[in-house]
């Protein structure tokens, strides 16, 4: 098998879910992970390590900034010359787009959050915001995939040669039509998407000012605040800390649910936590009930007991 990797990494910073689809990838074939854009010398480095034999950079001087019509069109250059067997990327906002671009340019379809590959031909994804595990057929002779994000671990010391080739493509103009080419930095730090710890609220909060013990226990664990989409409608958070379907998809070590009613949409989000937490008055709350561990009471009570014992143990 020969299986190619778009490694999206963002002005050289790769994207970790890019290695979790690299680990994927080497139990399909020989791996060749791509690379596009402006950084693509630092982000081909150590990929080695998680199972490309071969690094391909993709170079033209518009190749700028992430654009999906440029990276598109230099995927499609560089898997149609090397006659690849599988095509995947991590199923990311910009995995899923770059990778459906390619579906377009080379009239093949695409499954998107794959889980696995059950047999030949046969491809298990999430659906409905991973509600639904869906069975695909595909018939082509390529598949193009991408990995749903968290549900595999990125492991390294793969040891393979990463062996680095540059590929010059043909670019028009037209490709760089959408392109980033400015930015402004909202947040500094781990994001909600990275913390080891989510501290997170929902309805239970009762309202906006009840966050800011959130953000205290949050501070003092290293955490970041998350919420429910109730807590965001009401006005309480910004959509940013939304966690679910609609909003941000988190896999952290702990994931403590104040208030939080466990409702599907919102289990999606946070289900490949590693411990799960619930403080909720509500000893059937689908979120008591699936947590690791649940305390049965009213978070009011509970989360400045927790915040003062963190402060005792660490006095
Ligand atoms: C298409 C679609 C997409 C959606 N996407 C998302 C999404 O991305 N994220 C998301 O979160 N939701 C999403 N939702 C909404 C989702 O269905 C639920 O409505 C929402 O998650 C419920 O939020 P909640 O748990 O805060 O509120 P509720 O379901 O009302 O639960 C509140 C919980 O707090 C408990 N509680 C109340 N008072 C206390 C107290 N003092 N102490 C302790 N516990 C207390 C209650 O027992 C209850 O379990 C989506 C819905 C749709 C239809």
């Amino acid at each position: 098998m020969s299986v190619f990797v778009l490694v999206e990494h963002d002005r050289g910073e790769v994207e970790p879910a890019s290695l979790e689809a690299l680990t994927f990838a080497r139990t399909r074939g020989d791996v060749t992970a791509v690379v596009v854009g402006e950084g693509a010398d630092q982000a081909a480095a150590g990929l080695g390590g998680y199972g490309a034999s071969h690094i391909t950079i993709a170079t033209n001087e518009l190749l700028a900034d992430y654009g999906p019509d440029a990276w598109a069109d230099a995927l499609a250059q560089v898997v149609g010359a090397a006659g690849a067997t599988e095509v995947l990327a991590a199923g990311t906002d910009r995995g899923n787009e770059v990778i459906a671009q390619l579906a377009a340019r080379l009239d093949l379809p695409m499954a998107a959050n794959v889980l696995e590959l059950a047999k030949p031909g046969e491809v298990l994804r999430l659906q409905w915001g991973g509600s639904l595990h869906e069975l695909a057929a595909f018939e082509e002779p390529m598949l193009l995939y991408t990995i749903s994000p968290h549900s595999i671990e990125a492991t390294g010391g793969a040891g393979a040669s990463g062996t680095v080739v540059e590929q010059p493509i043909e670019l028009d103009e037209s490709a760089t039509v959408t392109m980033i080419k400015d930015r402004v930095t909202t947040a500094e730090g781990i994001t909600l998407a990275t913390a080891p710890i989510v501290v997170s609220g929902g309805r239970g909060m009762g309202s906006a000012e009840a966050f800011d013990m959130l953000e205290e226990l949050a501070d003092l664990v290293g955490g970041k605040v998350g919420c429910s989409r109730v807590v965001t409608n009401n006005g309480w958070r910004n959509h940013r800390d939304q966690v679910g379907q609609t909003g941000t998809v988190v896999a952290p070590d702990v994931y403590l649910a104040c208030g939080i009613s466990g409702a599907i949409q919102h289990w999606v989000g946070m289900m490949n936590a590693k411990t799960v937490i619930a403080i909720n008055t509500d000893k059937d709350a689908p979120m008591v009930t699936k947590a690791d561990y649940a305390i049965v009471a009213d978070l009011h009570d509970v989360v400045p007991a927790l915040i003062e014992e963190v402060k005792r143990r660490r006095a």
